[in-house]
């Protein structure tokens, strides 16, 4: 997989000059931001670690998360996400334009991974499978596909969005995950795929993600780990650390951390991610004056064997920005 493919530069630059823009509205209100302890550990202790187009974010002394703090109320974020700018271009054109690389290369692997864990895990061929952020839909799609899993819900709060899954034929929730009851869905296996980064509060999600699968059942949810290479190298310049949309970047600690406060049974924790060295490569061939450890310009400049090596490592060894976490609620 090579970051071109699911998120071609052009569409890519045209979606974060909206959301610059986005960012700026809300920016305005940040007097009324709220300040926040680490959404991981909660402990209080943090130092700045830089301000980003009028958003600050802060790392945690005591587990290295990256958070933005102050940040945007829940009211202030639902307001946000009805207005965006980014949100409305992801719809009308990223999402059209990518949708058949990113069904290959994103859903289809995501599917696969869920039936392995599936197989992994000893669920039966009845096992309910929910999906919190559905989307479009895409992952289900593939999901159905595998053929693993008896019934799937898709939880899903945006109408139009909701209705897209209708329209393939899901049952769907349409509600925030927050809001689900345990008799809208008790899955055997819930996941959450990048939803993470992008809430109010990372441990009311969680608990809330818990509450959709029944005692026992499995959680599974991927975020952005700030401990991750492209991340740790690119700083403040990483797209992924992209306000108002990205909040929330824990350590591989501040996960484990924040699992064990939602109350749940952490399973594994690995961070398969693919990207890390290509995104640092493309960030640096777009902006080669970017201030990057220049070991790291040499990892970015190296042959593909050599990149493909270093991205090996940091896949084996948690040093990757993409992370997996498989939780279990106690019986
Ligand atoms: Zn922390």
């Amino acid at each position: 997989m090579r970051e071109n493919d699911i998120r071609p530069a052009a569409l890519l630059d045209a979606f974060f000059e909206r959301l610059q823009r986005d960012a700026a509205r809300l920016a305005v209100q940040r007097p009324h931001f709220v300040e926040c302890p680490c959404p991981f550990c909660a402990e209080t202790p943090q130092r700045s670690a830089f301000e980003k187009e009028g958003f600050r974010y802060v790392e945690c002394d005591a587990c290295g998360s990256l958070y933005a703090s102050p940040r945007p109320t829940p009211i202030q974020l639902r307001a946000y996400l009805e207005t965006s700018e980014a949100a409305e271009f992801w719809s009308t054109h990223f999402y059209r334009e990518t949708a058949d690389a990113r069904r290959e290369q994103m859903f289809r692997p995501r599917a696969a991974r869920i039936a392995a864990l599936a197989d992994q895990y000893g669920l039966g061929p009845d096992a309910v499978c929910a999906d919190i952020g559905a989307g479009y839909g895409l992952f289900l799609i593939e999901l159905i596909a595998c053929n693993r899993f008896g019934r799937v819900v898709a939880v899903e709060p945006d109408a139009r969005l909701a209705d897209v899954c209708r329209g393939h034929g899901f049952e769907v929730v349409e509600k925030w995950v927050e809001d689900v009851r345990d008799t809208d869905v008790a899955a055997d296996l819930a996941v959450a795929f990048e939803v993470l980064e992008h809430v109010f509060e990372p441990l009311t999600f969680l608990r809330a993600c818990a509450q959709t699968v029944r005692p026992g059942g499995l959680l599974f949810f991927s975020t952005l780990a700030s401990t991750g290479f492209d991340i740790q190298v690119l700083w403040e310049h990483s797209r992924s650390v992209s306000p108002p949309q990205h909040l929330n970047f824990p350590s591989i600690a501040g996960v484990t951390r924040l699992m064990e406060r939602a109350g749940l049974v952490t399973v594994e924790v690995t961070t398969p991610g693919q990207l890390d060295v290509d995104i640092v490569r493309n960030r640096l061939a777009a902006h080669p004056e970017l201030p990057v450890p220049r070991f790291a310009r040499v990892i970015a400049g190296a042959d593909e064997a050599t990149r493909e090596a270093v991205q090996a490592v940091f896949r084996a060894h948690g040093l990757s920005s993409h992370v997996q976490c498989v939780a279990r609620r106690p019986a």
